[in-house]
C-alpha cells in the first residue's frame, strides 16, 4: 500500500492502543462495582471567607477496584455516562450523599449546613428527575436548602427547555442549582442569560496562576463581581496558597473550595475534621 493510504493509520499507535485497552479494562471492573461496593464518596470542605468557617461539602466520588487499585473519577464518569451506568451510579450517590448530609445536620440543626452533589446530563434528561429528588429529601429528612446540585454546561447542551424546566422544578422545591467550571465552556456567559442558577464556580484554571498572571487576576476579579452583580453565590475552586486566599477574600468571593481548607476526604474523617466541637 502507498505511503499516502498508510497514514491515516499512524495516529492509531501504540499509545492510542494501550488507552483502548485501559478503557476497556476499567469498562469490565466497572459493571460490577456498584454491586461489589466499590463506590463511594469523599466530602471536601466548603469554607466560608467571610465567616471563616466549613459550611458544608462537595461530595465527590471514589471508586477503589481490587483488580486495578484507586481510579479517579476523571477516568470511569466518562465510561459509565458511555454506557448508561452513570443513571445507577449517580442515584447511588444522590442517597448517600443526601443520607449523611441529613445525619450531619440532625447532630447540630443550628449549624448551616449544604452537600453539593454533581450532576450527570444524563440524569437530567429524566423528566421525573425533580421528583425523584423531592422523594429522597423526604425519605431522609433533608430541608431542600441544604442541597446544591451542581451542573456543568453538558446538561445545558442537551435539550435547554427540558433543562430549563427541572431546574425551575428544582428551584421551586428550594434546593439550590450550581453551574459548575464557570468560564471554561463555549457560552459560559449565554447560560448565565438562559438559566436561573443560585451559585457559580470558578473553575480551578482561573485560580491557579492568580499569584503569576495579572490577567488571571483581572479575569477572576472581573467573574466574582458579576456573579455578585447577579446575585448569586460564588465559589472559587481549586484554592491551594494563602495569596489565592487573599486575593479571593479581597474579591469579596463567597466561598473558598480547595486543598487550603481541605483535600476531599471519607465521611468519618469530614465528620472528625470539621463537624466535631472538641
Ligand atoms: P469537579 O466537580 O470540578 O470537582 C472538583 C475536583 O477538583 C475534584 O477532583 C477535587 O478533588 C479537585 N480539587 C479540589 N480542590 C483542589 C485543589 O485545591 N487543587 C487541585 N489540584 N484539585 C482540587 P475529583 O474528585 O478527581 O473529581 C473530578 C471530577 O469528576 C469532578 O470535577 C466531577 O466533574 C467528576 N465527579 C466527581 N464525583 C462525581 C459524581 O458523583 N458524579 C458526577 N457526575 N461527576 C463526578
Ligand atoms: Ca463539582
Ligand atoms: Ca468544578
Ligand atoms: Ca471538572
Amino acid at each position: 500500500i502507498s505511503k499516502a493510504e498508510a497514514t491515516p493509520y499512524s495516529f492509531f499507535n501504540k499509545h492510542t492502543q494501550t488507552n483502548i485497552e485501559r478503557r476497556c479494562l476499567l469498562e469490565s471492573h466497572l459493571v460490577d462495582a456498584l454491586k461489589h461496593q466499590e463506590l463511594s464518596l469523599h466530602y471536601q470542605p466548603l469554607f466560608s471567607l467571610q465567616h471563616k468557617r466549613v459550611i458544608g461539602a462537595e461530595a465527590l466520588l471514589r471508586w477503589h477496584s481490587p483488580q486495578l487499585g484507586d481510579v479517579p473519577p476523571d477516568q470511569f464518569i466518562s465510561l459509565a455516562e458511555h454506557n448508561g451506568q452513570i443513571i445507577a451510579i449517580g442515584n447511588f450517590v444522590l442517597h448517600t450523599a443526601i443520607e449523611q448530609a441529613a445525619k450531619w445536620r440532625s447532630q447540630d440543626p443550628s449549624r448551616p449546613f449544604r452537600v453539593a452533589i454533581n450532576i450527570s446530563p444524563l440524569q437530567f434528561r429524566d423528566t421525573d428527575f425533580a421528583d425523584y429528588i423531592a422523594n429522597l429529601l423526604s425519605l431522609y429528612r433533608l430541608p431542600a436548602s441544604s442541597l446544591e446540585l451542581e451542573i456543568t454546561e453538558g446538561v445545558l447542551l442537551q435539550d435547554e427547555q427540558l433543562a430549563q424546566h427541572i431546574i425551575g422544578q428544582l428551584q421551586a422545591l428550594g434546593v439550590r442549582i450550581s453551574l459548575d467550571d464557570f468560564g471554561t465552556g463555549y457560552s459560559s456567559l449565554s447560560y448565565l442569560q438562559k438559566y436561573s442558577f443560585d451559585t457559580l464556580k470558578i473553575d480551578r484554571c482561573f485560580i491557579t496562576n492568580l499569584e503569576k498572571n495579572e490577567q488571571d487576576r483581572e479575569l477572576t476579579r472581573a467573574i466574582i463581581a458579576m456573579g455578585k452583580k447577579l446575585t448569586l453565590n460564588v465559589i472559587a475552586e481549586g484554592v491551594e496558597t494563602q495569596a489565592q486566599d487573599a486575593f479571593i477574600r479581597q474579591e469579596e468571593c463567597d466561598f473558598g473550595q480547595g486543598y487550603l481548607y481541605g483535600r476531599p476526604v471519607d465521611a468519618q474523617t469530614f465528620e472528625r475534621d470539621y463537624l466535631s466541637s472538641d
